[in-house]
């Protein structure tokens, strides 16, 4: 049987969300098809003491502030899980899940949305789908000869279980600096990085990344270039992360050339032993439902005008970083640019031959 809608939105994060806020208002018909069994997105998977780099009034989605959370200024990850799940259900979204995605097809004039819980019929996708299903761990010579364990910032949880090892962490951006803060308090820590890490002022928070982003927004709309100093990957000096400078561990060496059996070697003949090597080095955007679209890509991503896919009117992409619109990889970017995306939807004639709602 197939189901059908105006509107499919494949995924039931705070970018679905946001793009579920700004459908209703439009008085929109959709569904959200999300393949978690609760709400929140990846906030449901990250480690356990992950915070937001801000306070919660600055991460909030449109219409309805994140309350605070009582005694932390930086609201753990559970808290926003909360907020997601009752925000969902103050504007009574129609989130069906858990369905997977896993196909999303052009046919004759529609769109065809294949999940494993049926076919879906829309005349517009919203691709929501975030990153964190989709890690990235760059190559490294002599990777597959490590006998120690490896593993992404998606599988780390806590440092206990490092307790006494000797660990090597790997990224310069927020997750490789936080988790190195905690995990050098019970093991031996070496921190790697490709680039030197840029880190914010220790009196500013990760607002200051958000008035980054706004200042960006509005310069590339006036057709210039923001004279910013932050960008979204600077590192927030979170008291975990102060701490960790205080202990003076917060020292990054360069990037290591190749890895053997029982540690690393860095270009300079430099060897170091290790146990555990931590890969915090980020995601990519998690895209295969779309493949069979195939839709060009430019610069490594599927080219897009605003949230639009440049060779697909019907197909919007939201959430995924700035080249789907500006910072919109964070809470309070999903919901700039969930707005601008429904309005193009709305107020814009769609391209001959398509469906209209
Ligand atoms: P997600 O939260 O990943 O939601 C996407 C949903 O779609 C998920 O439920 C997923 O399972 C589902 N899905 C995926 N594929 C399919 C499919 N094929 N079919 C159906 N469902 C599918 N932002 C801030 O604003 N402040 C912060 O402090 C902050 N800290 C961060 C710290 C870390 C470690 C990370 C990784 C990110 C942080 N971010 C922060 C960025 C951002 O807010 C989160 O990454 C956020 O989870 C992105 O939301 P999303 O809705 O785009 O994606």
């Amino acid at each position: 049987m197939t189901n059908t809608v105006p509107v499919v939105v494949v995924g039931g994060g705070q970018a679905g969300l946001a793009a579920g806020y700004y459908l209703r208002r439009a008085g929109v018909e959709f569904v959200i098809l999300d393949d978690q069994s609760e709400a929140g997105g990846a906030w449901q998977h990250g480690w356990a003491s992950l915070r937001l780099f801000s306070a919660a009034r600055y991460s909030s989605l449109p219409g309805w502030p994140m309350p605070p959370q009582p005694g932390e200024p930086f609201p753990t990850a559970d808290h926003v899980v909360s907020y997601l799940r009752a925000y969902e259900q103050r504007y009574e979204l129609p989130i069906r899940r858990p369905i997977h995605v896993e196909a999303v097809r052009a046919a004759a004039d529609r769109i065809r949305v294949e999940t494993d819980h049926g076919v879906w019929s829309a005349a517009t996708v919203i691709s929501a789908t975030g990153t964190w299903w989709r890690p990235y761990v760059p190559h490294c010579p002599g990777q597959a000869d490590f006998a120690g364990r490896q593993l992404h910032t998606v599988s780390y949880r806590k440092p206990d279980e490092f307790a006494g090892q000797r660990v090597v962490v790997v990224g310069g951006g927020n997750s490789a600096a936080q988790i190195l803060a905690e995990v050098s308090t019970v093991a031996d820590v070496i921190w790697a990085t490709e680039r030197p890490p840029r880190f914010l002022p220790d009196d500013v928070d990760g607002r200051v990344l958000f008035d980054v982003a706004t200042q960006q927004l509005l310069a590339s709309r006036a057709g210039q270039q923001a004279a910013g100093v932050a960008g979204l990957g600077d590192i927030v000096v979170v008291p975990s992360v102060l701490a960790a400078r205080e202990r003076g561990v917060l020292v990054a060496e360069p990037m290591f050339e190749r890895i053997t059996e029982h540690g690393i070697v860095w270009a300079d003949g430099r060897t170091r032993p290790a146990d555990t090597i931590i890969w915090c080095t980020g995601f990519r955007p998690a895209l295969s439902h779309l493949a069979p679209l195939g839709l060009s890509r430019v610069d490594g991503h599927i080219a897009t005008r605003n949230t639009q896919a440049a060779d697909d009117a019907r197909i919007h992409l939201l959430g995924y970083g700035n080249w789907t619109g500006t910072a919109s990889a964070t809470l309070v970017g999903a919901g700039r640019t969930a707005k601008q995306l429904v309005a193009e939807l709305t107020g814009r004639p769609r391209r001959s031959g398509t469906a209209t709602f």
